[in-house]
């Protein structure tokens, strides 16, 4: 394979140096595990709730609510469980349409004639006036709406979300995944439950945690000891937690230096360049909040157009369709589906993520690649990008 250029970090990112190094310094440090009765057991101990207090104080919220988890998926899996454990058998869980699949395949397994789905407009935000109206005249056990969405980018009102469920005291529930790292974490804390995993923001994969209510009781999705105040059995991932923590630290920090103020300005330069490279693309969610790393574009319908990922990827960009999990699966994206888009627009749409490595070079790069495609695809076309 020769030089890739990767435009893939919403389905996972490369591990930043920092967090390498913490992952190495702990594996080496922190040998014994947490559980044991020794003074090596209690060291492994000390820095997991070392790492846990870190993690809570970016929150917001108590240490005592993060439970460390392999992911993710694992983590939202948990929140459905719990409530399925709990929850009066007649309540329902309200999810967002746009949810990633570990949330909706959960609520579909869990509650499978108790759950409806929170519209989106569309652009692809939920709509927040079905939820109050609905809200004011039924209570379901939970609402579920993730932060940020993975396929557009497009940014969620959670904070509103959280405010109409606590005026009408029902549990709210974000899955942060793809917020995480890239836009100031303060806040999230105070939602019920968060889920967020490390390899989306540069930390290793097969750590990740759930912020969730320390008292009373969270029924743990897997048997074992009683690790994670019995909400989590197994033993902890201490180097994994730790390097997660150095990775999400390093990413605030760099927010809170200005950093991603520019990378705004690349990607929006990106898309006008894409605009021009590719004539008659439509930015999914264009004029609205996103994240500054995530383009999804419903590419025009040109000869080939399936073919799209395959022929960026000859010429050396890696670049997705939907969500990392339905590539390779002939379905539309249900997010764009929820956002009305028609099933053969759906599968029209590219989506290149960048990461904090990405360069504005790649970026233009990328457009280039984009614009020889296309014309490949039309010879009777030209392309404009500068
Ligand atoms: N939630 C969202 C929004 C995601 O984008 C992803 C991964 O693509 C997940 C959950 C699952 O995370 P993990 O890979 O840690 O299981």
């Amino acid at each position: 394979m020769g030089q890739m250029i990767y435009f893939d970090y919403n389905a996972t990112s490369p591990v930043m140096p920092a967090s390498r190094q913490a992952w190495l310094d702990a594996t080496e440090q922190f040998i014994g595990n947490p559980s044991s009765p020794h003074r090596i057991g209690a060291r492994a101990d000390g820095a997991l709730s070392d790492a846990r207090e870190r993690l809570a104080a970016i929150l917001g919220c108590d240490p005592l609510d993060i439970v460390w988890t392999s992911g993710a998926t694992e983590s939202n899996n948990a929140v459905l469980h719990h409530f399925a454990r709990t929850l009066d058998p007649k309540a329902e869980v309200w999810i967002s349409a746009i949810e990633h699949p570990c949330v909706i395949q959960a609520a579909q397994h869990y509650f499978p004639r108790r759950r409806r789905l929170v519209p989106v407009t569309p652009d692809g935000i939920i709509d927040l006036d079905w939820l109050a109206v609905e809200l004011s005249e039924t209570r379901p056990g939970l609402v579920a709406v993730m932060a940020a969405n993975n396929v557009t980018g497009v940014l969620q009102p959670w904070r509103e979300a959280l405010a109409i469920c606590r005026q009408y005291k029902v549990p709210f529930f974000c899955d942060a995944v793809q917020w995480l790292g890239k836009i100031p974490a303060k806040g999230l804390g105070d939602c019920d439950f968060v889920s967020g995993c490390a390899h989306k923001f540069g930390g290793p994969r097969g750590i990740g945690f759930l912020k969730c209510p320390n008292k009373g009781h969270v029924q743990s999705l897997i048997f074992g000891g009683p690790q994670e105040e019995g909400r989590r059995a197994g033993t902890e991932n201490v180097a994994g937690a730790i390097s997660l923590v150095a990775a999400l630290e390093a990413r605030e920090k760099a927010m809170a230096s200005g950093e991603a103020k520019p990378r705004v300005g690349w990607r929006e330069d990106f898309e006008r360049h894409l605009l021009e490279a590719a004539p008659g693309a439509i930015i999914v969610g264009k004029g609205k909040r996103r994240l500054w790393n995530t383009v999804a574009a419903l590419m025009p319908d040109v000869a080939a157009q399936a073919r799209w990922v395959v022929k960026l990827d000859k010429l050396g960009f890696a670049v997705s369709t939907g969500s990392a999990c339905s590539t390779g699966k002939e379905e539309p994206s249900h997010v764009l589906c929820a956002m009305s888009l028609k099933p053969a627009e759906a599968t029209r749409v590219l989506r290149f993520s960048s990461g904090w490595e990405t360069t504005p070079d790649e970026w233009t790069a990328l457009a280039e690649a984009v614009g020889k495609v296309y014309v490949d695809a039309n010879p009777m076309r030209t392309q404009t990008v500068p």
